[in-house]
Order: structure tokens, then sequence, then C-alpha cells
């Protein structure tokens, strides 16, 4: 099939951007990209599950960072909760913004354009000349498609989800004094480090280096500066590398995928999994449908609507136990803890991707049907 002339135009050179113009074969895709660098600032730690990989790496090669294969919960006192040891990995960490700029590249030699430094101001529905929008320096693209992909920082972010909780994240990389086990990953549970979210030490290549982080609502940097206070205790922090943040989104999904005739990916919908608030699962699951509907000049509405409404059902199922294991965060740590030292034995896997899973386990545990594993 060859190029036709509508061209698609993509609010944000992101993640969600980019992995949808890497979908798009047979219209040209203009993306417009308010920051001067692709994939900049950083502020992603990357890590996902082998699922969510494995859909990235249909598309470019993937730079992996680790490949975690134990996932260590810790509580209040760094005392371990529950561990959660698999041969399969649990989850990897893919390096970004590497991973944005490796899709950068496939976006322009589809013959895609990228214009960076180019702020997008309104949206505007004009008759006669169909969807347009504005960008910073005064100059109008108008096109059938438009796609919002610009985050929740942006001021697009009212289109979608009208209530969308969010945290700050903040993760620093730090170069360790002793070696840290690169297949484990551990996430600390404390009120002092992050009442509404957990901390994390994810250990990269060789575990001589880490990314420690926390998110939460109020003052992350001091509690970020408190747990690498207790890191550096421990295991010694030799040399801080880098800093990274943003904003985390926990749900709940927007209910609209399609607003005024544009339509949204990414965190502009608030889809993450709320848990971890991991918003590329929703992306890689969301990006070919929406790159499907638009070359199919929307013959596949429905479509694409039914395939937004089941993941978005999934997404707050997994919003509700989040919320459940956050407002009960005791009760919650109390039921890892039982179902991860339990005597009975079952069958009872933990999906990175639908954490769902994990609460099931846990009752079901409770219950003497399942352990861990
Ligand atoms: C500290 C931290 C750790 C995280 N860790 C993980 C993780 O381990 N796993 C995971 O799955 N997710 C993680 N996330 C979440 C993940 O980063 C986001 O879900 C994902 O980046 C969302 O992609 P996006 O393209 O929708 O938005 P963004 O990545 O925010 O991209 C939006 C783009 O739009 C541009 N833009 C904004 N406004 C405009 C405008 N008006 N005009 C033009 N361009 C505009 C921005 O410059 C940006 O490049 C983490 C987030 C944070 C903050």
């Amino acid at each position: 099939m060859s190029k036709n002339d509508n061209e698609v135009i993509i609010i944000g050179g992101g993640i969600a951007g980019l992995f949808t113009a890497s979908y798009i074969k047979d219209s040209d895709v203009i993306i417009l990209e308010s920051s001067r660098r692709i994939g900049w600032p950083p502020h992603c730690s990357g890590i996902v599950s082998i699922n969510t990989y494995e859909e990235f790496r249909k598309k470019v090669h993937v730079e992996i960072e680790s490949i975690y294969r134990e996932a260590i919960f810790l509580d209040n006192k760094f005392s371990t909760i529950c561990s959660v040891e698999r041969r399969r990995p649990i989850a990897v960490k893919i390096a970004r913004p590497r991973l944005e700029e490796e899709l950068a590249v496939v976006a322009e030699n589809s013959g895609h354009k990228i214009l960076l430094g180019s702020r997008v101001e309104k949206i505007e529905m004009k008759e006669g000349q169909g969807r347009c929008i504005v960008a910073h320096n005064g100059k109008r693209f108008c096109s059938e498609h438009i796609i919002v992909a610009a985050g929740q920082n942006s001021s697009f972010a009212h289109i979608f989800a009208r209530y969308c909780r969010k945290i700050i994240g903040i993760e620093t990389r730090v170069e360790l004094n002793k070696r840290l086990d690169p297949e484990k990953f551990t996430t600390i549970h404390s009120n002092r480090i992050a009442p509404e979210f957990f901390g994390w030490i994810a250990p990269i290549h060789d575990g001589r280096k880490a990314a420690i982080g926390i998110a939460d609502k109020s003052e992350p940097v001091s509690r970020l500066a408190y747990l690498l206070k207790i890191v550096d205790k421990r295991i010694g922090v030799r040399k801080i590398i880098s800093r990274r943040g943003g904003i985390i989104v926990r749900g709940p999904p927007s209910k609209e995928l399609i607003n005024k005739h544009v339509i949204g990916i990414g965190d502009i919908l608030c889809a993450s999994k709320p848990f971890t608030g991991g918003g590329l699962y929703a992306i890689t699951k969301l990006a070919p449908h929406i790159a499907n509907y638009i070359e199919r000049e929307r013959k596949r509405k429905r479509e694409l609507i039914r395939i937004w409404r089941n993941l978005r059902r999934e997404l707050l199922t997994q919003y509700y136990y989040t919320r459940f294991a956050t407002l009960f965060r005791d009760s919650f740590l109390l039921l890892l803890s039982v179902a991860c030292t339990g005597e009975k034995k079952g069958v009872c896997r933990i999906d990175y991707d639908r954490h769902t899973s994990l609460m099931n386990c846990l009752l079901g545990s409770v219950y003497g049907k399942k352990q861990i594993t």
C-alpha cells in the first residue's frame, strides 16, 4: 500500500507517542515534542515484565540494564516480609531514555517527522479545516487524526481523565561500595520512606550500580535522602551518578479514549498499573490498535473502544486493589508475610503486569489454598 496524503499529528514525542508512530505505516506522521532532546529530561526507571519488553522488541533493539528473578519486600525496619523467586525472570529493567531514542530512529526511518522544541498550545476545531493544533511559535497543523500523548504534565491532561491520582517519583543512580545481587529487586514498604507508595533498590548490570528511588505525594526529596542514608550505612554509596524524576500516575484510567475526535494514549489517560505506577504496559497494549484504527479509516472504531474498555476494566480492578493495599497497608503487609511463610503448598504465580494476581494469591494463601511462587 502506498502512503496516502493523510497526515497524523501526534502531540508528545515520549514513549507513548513514539511507540504509536512506530505502528503507523501508510500515513505520514508529524510528532510535535516540546523538549529539544528526545527522552529528556529522563524520568522513568524502565522496569517492565518480559511480555512488555517483548512488545517493544518487536519494533526496536531494546537495551537491557538488568534482569530480575527475585523480588524482595522489606518493612519499616528493613526486615524481609516476603521474597518471591522465580526461575523465569519476574521483570527486566530497560534503558531509558535509550528506548525513546531508538524509537525516534525507527519513526524517522519510516519517513515520519519529529519536530523538537515544538510545544503545542491548543487544539482547535475549525469549520472546514477539521482538527488543528497550534504550536507555541504560532504554526498551525491540521489533520483528521490527532493523537495526544503529552503525559500528565501537559495542559491537555484534563481532556481525558477528569480525576487522576498522581504522586512524584524520584530516583538516583548510584555507584555502590559493595556489589548487590544483580538479580534481586527490592521494594521498601515503610511509612517513613513512602507512606503512599514504596522505595525501591534496583541493581543495574553487575550490581555495582543501582537505581534507588521513592515515590510519594509529599516531601519526595527528603524521603529519598533518608533512604540513601540508610543504603549508604548498609552498603556504602560511593558516588551519585545521576538523578531523574517526574509524575507517576496511579489511576483511575480515563473513561474516554477518544474525546472530541482526538485520541489519547499513555499517562494522559491516567492508564498505569497503579501498584507500581508502571505506565509502559498500557502503552504497549494500546498503540498497535490505535494505529490500526487510524490506518483502516475509522472502520474499527467499535473494536478500538472495546479494547480500551477491556484494558480499562483490568486497570480499574488493579486500582481498587491498590487503594486497599495503600489504605490498609499494615493488613496488606501482614497478608503478604502470611502468604510468604504459609505452610500449605499450591500453585500461585505473581504476574508483574496483572497486579491483581498478587492480591488474589494473597487471599488464596490466607485461605490455605496457595503459596506464592
Ligand atoms: C520516577 C519514575 C519511575 C517510573 N518507573 C516506571 C517503570 O519502572 N515502569 C513503567 O512501566 N513505568 C514507569 N514510570 C511511568 C512511565 O515513565 C510513564 O508511564 C511513561 O513515561 C508515560 O509515557 P508518555 O509518553 O505517556 O508520557 P511522557 O513520558 O511524559 O511523555 C510525554 C511527552 O510529551 C511532551 N509534551 C508534553 N506537553 C507537550 C506539549 N504541549 N506539546 C508537545 N509536547 C509535549 C513531553 O515533553 C514528553 O516528551 C515511571 C515514572 C517515573 C516518574
